[in-house]
């Protein structure tokens, strides 16, 4: 398969090179020339075996079609349950890997293509990655110690949580912290302009590792695909989702999973208080907005970066794209009283991005919606302890993989939120 440029003005290239790339040459994000046919998928298979089912048609023709089952064996070796909560409702828990976030498949999944794609070459590759908290880690995690990669990440300084910064500086190795004085709109933009510096690249490879990645965004299908499957053996019908936004990676990998026959049925989109989707599903032009500080910092984000992947589905046609989808902004203190309410009443804990899912579907239910849901739970609560302790009254059992690198010493760089800073740090 091919894949192209959502602005049209790239060349068309397979995908390891598209992987490789990150962003296209134009600018604009990586997407598929066309999408493979909506295909009878098996019910009952292990996730790794739906995942390199799913995944298969993306990988004809290249380099890594072999490679793809080991990939996703590497990548897929930590349940991803779905739990019913009663009444038809269910969590879909995404956060067992190692750094306790959803962010950790589609990372694993990428380190695996990115250290066969670089087995053999002379120069070091790197990879620069802007994050709002989860990222980093997971993409971290994935890559320390791969010989021939070398991460470089980028953080906005006090917007991410005591324990998020510590999992960001306690890799060492081939893995550097960058604490930046600005905000994660900042981070993400110098990435940007690093991948779009022909100069750099010239004396560098760089790639980059954050959700315009197809290497990340691909396999975050898989998760949906299995849970959807393995609910539809059971039930015969379709599941509904609602998932927490802020770059769209992940819900797009659930459209794309629906647009290629899972049965999945509804998509709705939570955000935190920076609203932009939801002000564009309400009728307004889209409009990117500077990003705001909330309690579910992983989804502070005014500027989705892949929007522009969604109109490209929906071949740009804003009113199809509009009825779609729901999108709904939960603020602060709706978040706080959804994690308060759900431990008090059913002793349930939920991180604040997956409260503001839970937040949703009790109001999509409270106006009548029928059939199966699931919220999407995309980081443990111990990732979030400043956010969720006060609010239960009670400490959260770290698990056992975040506890390792909690006890591990942590140490960032601090960094002006400024591109020709970090052109240097690169380049040393
Ligand atoms: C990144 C992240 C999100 C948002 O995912 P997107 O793919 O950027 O929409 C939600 N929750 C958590 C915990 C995250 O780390």
């Amino acid at each position: 398969m091919q894949f192209v440029s959502t602005r049209g003005q790239s060349p068309a290239v397979g995908l390891s090179a598209a992987i490789a790339a990150g962003l296209a040459p134009d600018g604009g994000l990586y997407v598929p020339e066309m999408l493979p046919a909506a295909r009878e998928l098996r019910e009952g298979a292990a996730l790794a075996d739906t995942a390199a089912d799913l995944l298969a048609p993306f990988f004809a023709g290249d380099a890594l079609e072999s490679a793809l089952p080991s990939i996703c064996r590497e990548a897929f070796d930590f349940p991803v349950p779905l739990r019913p909560l009663g009444n038809g409702d269910h969590v879909l828990e995404l956060f067992h890997g190692p750094t306790a976030a959803f962010k950790d498949i589609g990372a694993r999944f990428l380190a695996g293509t990115l250290s066969r794609l670089q087995a053999g070459k002379d120069q070091d590759l790197t990879i620069v990655v802007a994050t709002s908290g989860d990222t980093g880690a997971a993409v971290a995690a994935a890559f320390h110690r791969q010989p021939g990669v070398r991460v470089v990440v980028l953080y906005p300084e006090g917007r991410v949580s005591p324990r998020q910064a510590h999992q960001l500086g306690c890799f060492g190795d081939n893995i550097l912290a960058l604490r930046v004085a600005g905000a994660f709109d900042d981070c993400q933009a110098m990435v940007k302009q690093a991948l779009a510096d022909r100069e750099l690249q010239a004396q560098m490879p760089l790639s980059s590792a954050n959700s315009i990645s197809l290497g990340r965004l691909l396999p975050q299908m898989s998760y949906y695909a299995h849970a959807a499957l393995t609910h539809h053996a059971h039930t015969r019908r379709r599941l509904n989702l609602v998932v927490p936004t802020g770059n769209l990676g992940n819900a797009m990998a659930a459209v794309l999973a629906r647009a290629l026959g899972v049965p999945i049925g509804q998509i709705a989109l939570a955000t935190n208080a920076n609203a932009v989707l939801p002000a564009y599903f309400n009728g307004s032009d889209y409009r990117p907005q500077p990003s705001v500080a909330t309690v579910a910092n992983a989804m502070d984000v005014g500027a989705p970066s892949n929007f522009e992947r969604l109109r490209w589905l929906y071949h740009g046609d804003d009113a199809e794209l509009r009825a779609a989808f729901r999108a709904f902004a939960v603020d602060d203190v709706s978040i706080r009283a959804t994690i308060a309410a759900a431990h008090a009443s059913r002793g349930e804990l939920f991180c604040p991005h997956t409260a503001t899912a839970v937040k949703v579907l009790q109001d999509l239910r409270a106006r009548g919606a029928k059939g199966d849901w699931a919220v999407v739970a995309t980081a443990h609560p111990a990732k979030f302890e400043a956010v969720v302790e006060p609010l239960i009254g009670e400490a959260v059992a770290v698990p056992p993989a975040l506890d390792a690198l909690l006890r591990r010493p942590a140490h960032a760089e601090p960094m002006a939120a400024d591109y020709a800073a970090l052109r240097e740090v690169l380049l040393r």
